[in-house]
Parts: structure tokens; sequence; C-alpha cells
């Protein structure tokens, strides 16, 4: 069974003065373990709503999201934003280890675990720089190792190529297929770029506006393996 379901979910916001705003309709979708699925449409389809509730951050909606496992809170899902938002006070290892700290895990294991995320990400070299000593790419690869330190089921992603330029956009590409290729980790990326998708996603799932709806699942052919 898929490690993620979606049947059926219907989302309404009520807005000013009481609006109501269908942002997700009839919405289906599965996400496959160690899938990259991407998540394509125009502004307002629904695609963020769409990823909060797979994070768990939206749970007022009708309709099922189920899990083959079900996710440990705060550990199991591992979110990407556009924005980085580093701690500017902490070096990029004490941003990637943030989440362990909360936890209160000091073992020697956490601290292996950040050191082999860095090497992964390729930050080896600035693990003691802080933030504002990094490119705009750096600073994203530092929040995607962020993200990985509890080794989450699955990485959910909104946007998180969509404030660099063309040339860092492309590396940081690659970069997160090399990390998938060493860890198989299950990926929702949301995006505009239909070229992203295709490069990224084994199967990239076409959204509408008015209401958000899934128009259609397409299989990304020569996709890796
Ligand atoms: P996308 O990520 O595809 O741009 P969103 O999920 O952000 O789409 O939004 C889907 C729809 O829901 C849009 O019409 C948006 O205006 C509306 N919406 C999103 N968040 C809220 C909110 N907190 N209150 C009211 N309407 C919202
Ligand atoms: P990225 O791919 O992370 O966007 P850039 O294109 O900005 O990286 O930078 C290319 C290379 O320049 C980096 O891989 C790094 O080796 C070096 N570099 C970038 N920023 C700094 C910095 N603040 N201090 C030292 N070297 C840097």
């Amino acid at each position: 069974s898929p490690l993620l379901s979606v049947r059926g979910v219907h989302k309404t916001y009520v807005a000013a003065k009481r609006s109501k705003v269908v942002a997700l309709e009839d919405v289906d979708l599965d996400v496959g373990e160690g899938e990259i699925v991407a998540l394509i449409g125009p502004s307002g389809c629904g695609k963020s709503t769409l990823l909060r509730m797979m994070a768990g951050l939206d749970t007022d909606f009708e309709g099922d999201l189920s899990w083959s496992v079900p996710p440990r809170p705060g550990k199991d899902i591992g979110f990407v934003f556009q924005e980085p938002a580093l701690l500017p006070w902490r070096t990029v290892r004490r941003n990637v280890s943030l989440g362990l700290e909360a936890q209160r895990d000091t073992s020697e294991q956490g601290r292996e675990q950040v050191t082999t995320l860095l090497d992964l990400v390729g930050l080896t070299d600035f693990a003691d720089s802080f933030p504002k000593e990094l490119s705009g790419g750096m600073r994203q690869r530092t929040a995607i190792a962020r993200a990985l330190a509890y080794n989450p089921r699955i990485l959910l992603m909104d946007e998180p190529f969509g404030a660099l330029d063309a040339i860092t956009r492309d590396r940081l590409h690659d970069d997160l297929l090399r990390i998938w290729e060493t860890t198989h980790k299950t990926i929702v990326l949301v995006t505009h770029s239909v070229e992203e998708a295709t490069y990224l996603a084994d199967r990239v799932a076409v959204m509408s506006a008015r209401p958000g709806r899934i128009k259609a699942v397409h299989t990304v052919p020569l996709s890796r393996e």
C-alpha cells in the first residue's frame, strides 16, 4: 500500500464576512514509498493547502488522509519552505541540529547524523559558518539538511527553489537528486515550474484552480531508475 493515501479531500476556508473559498475539491492522490511526487498548478489551486494537510499542520478538512505507518509527530515529516528561515545566531551545524536539541537528543548518534547530513548536502566545510556567510543556495541546502535531521519518512517541500536564481536552482535540483539517490526519501514537492516538476519527479499531479482539483497525474517517462 502507498505510504500516504489522500481520498476525497475537500477543504473550504471561511474568509472575511463568512465568505467561503473552496480550496480543494475531490482530491485523490497516492504517494508511494521512495517516490518523488510534484504538485503543480496555478497560484491558488490549493498546492500549499494540500501540503500543509500532509504535514499535519491543517486538520480541518473533509475526506481521508491515511498513512501506511502513522507518522510520529515532529519526527517523520520533514518540511522545507521557500525561505530557509535559519537562525542567524546559530552556525550551520547548530541550525541542522536544532530539532534534535529541541527533543534533547544529545546522543553521539544524533551528532553523527548531523555530520552525515552536512556531508550529504555538501556543507561540511561550512559547518561552523553562520547563515549570513552563505549564498542563497547554501542556506537552502542547510534547510534541507535540517528537515532530514530526524530521518523523516517523508520530505514535504513548498516551492523550495522558488527564491533562487536560475543557475543556483539547477544546481540544487541535482543536489536534491543526489540526496534522493543516497536516501531514497519519499518527497512531495510543490512547484510552479513544469521543467522542475518533470526533471525531479516520478509523477506529476497537475492541479487546476477554483475549485482546486487534481486534473491529471502524469508518470514522467525516463525517470531515475
Ligand atoms: P497555492 O499554494 O496553489 O497557491 P493555496 O493552497 O495557498 O494555493 O490556496 C488555495 C485557495 O485557498 C486560494 O483561493 C487561497 O486564496 C485560499 N486560501 C488559502 N489560505 C487561506 C486562508 N487562510 N483563508 C482563506 N482562504 C485561503
Ligand atoms: P551554491 O551552489 O550554494 O549557491 P554559490 O554558487 O553561491 O553556491 O557558490 C559557489 C561556491 O563558492 C560554493 O560552493 C562555495 O564553495 C563558495 N562560496 C559561496 N559562498 C561562500 C562564502 N560565503 N564563503 C566562502 N566560499 C563561498
